[in-house]
């Protein structure tokens, strides 16, 4: 299909996708995550990139079809879901959207800010988050958190149980996290139930033709252009774009607008999902990760991408 919305032609995007794939692919900087011991084993050479066009048009090059955990950027979709069932206010008083300037495990932001996580992208901010998303049972929250972001995906994401497991056994810091936070009366659930939530929702496996797509349902005022279903309303879409682009990228989120101008989150498998809005998105896969937790070629190809396709937002010509 044509793309349009914005963007050149679909042949130009496709064009352009694949030099973006052929420039970066042999970068050998960066390193893959090892603190949860299962991501260690990740192949350092992996490097897809798709874009998915708010007419659904489908542009890709690389490991398209590679499934990894879909770790912290899950962390952008939830936060949707629980503002399209609480409203925004609630998450905004009891969350914030400020960045911390802090590692995205920080336990000194919580200190430093009277036990306020300050946004949902880093671990306690959306460990406060999950456990915002009503529901009667852990289970139904699981259940809500997948099935929620299956629709922005547009297919059943299935759970990588080795990641979960993985994770599970050595995550006693978001534990510590989740208790400083019922500390504080800022855990609307039971703390290890909620870190199992979280554990599991980092664990969703997708590719980037996944993370395209849900990105594309944020630039597409929250329909997903895929199968057409409305997931969350243009306002809950719009107030999540801007929380990534204010905390997205971890502590060099400032750098990241500065450079490439989008909304975008990343996670430590190295996936990143970076979306302008009314165009589409972008969604890359590259294991290897800079200090902050970005990936090193997922984050040239996206600055490649919005200079080459005119997608900063700040750019008026
Ligand atoms: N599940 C990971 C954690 O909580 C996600 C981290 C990330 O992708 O930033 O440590």
């Amino acid at each position: 299909r044509a793309s349009t919305g914005g963007l050149p032609s679909a042949a130009r995007v496709d064009e352009l996708i694949a030099e973006a794939h052929a420039r970066y692919r042999g970068h050998g900087e960066g390193a893959v995550a090892d603190y949860i011991p299962i991501l260690a084993e990740a192949d350092p050479a992996g490097f897809g990139l798709s874009l998915v066009s708010t007419e659904g048009g489908l542009h890709e090059a690389g490991d398209v079809a590679v499934a990894f955990s879909i770790q912290s950027i899950s962390k952008a979709f939830v936060f949707a879901l629980v503002c399209e069932a609480i409203g925004h206010r609630a998450v905004h008083e009891r969350v914030g959207v400020n960045n911390t300037g802090l590692p995205f495990n920080s336990v000194i932001a919580l200190e430093l800010n009277e036990g306020s996580p300050m946004n949902p992208m880093v671990n306690a901010g959306a460990i406060a988050t999950t456990a915002m998303l009503p529901a009667t049972s852990g289970e139904e929250r699981w259940q809500l958190i997948r099935s929620g972001l299956s629709r922005f995906a547009g297919r059943e994401l299935p759970l990588d149980g080795e990641v979960y497991r993985s994770e599970i056994l050595t995550n006693q810091r978001n534990r510590g996290i989740a208790r400083l936070l019922d500390g504080y009366g800022r855990l609307d659930a039971e703390p290890e139930e909620t870190v199992d939530i979280y554990t599991r929702q980092c664990a969703l496996a997708v590719t980037t033709r996944d993370l395209a797509v849900m990105g594309a349902t944020l630039a597409d005022g929250g329909v997903n252009p895929v199968t057409g279903a409305r997931v969350v309303s243009a306002e809950v879409a719009r107030d999540t774009l801007a929380v990534l682009a204010a905390c997205g990228m971890y502590e060099r989120s400032g750098e990241w607008l500065f450079e490439i101008g989008l909304p975008a989150k990343s996670g430590v498998s190295g996936g990143i999902v970076a979306v302008a809005p009314g165009k589409g998105a972008l969604g890359a896969f590259s294991p290897p990760l800079d200090a902050a937790g970005n990936s090193v070629r997922g984050q040239r190809a996206c600055a490649f991408l919005s200079r080459a396709l005119g997608l900063n937002l700040f750019a008026s010509t």
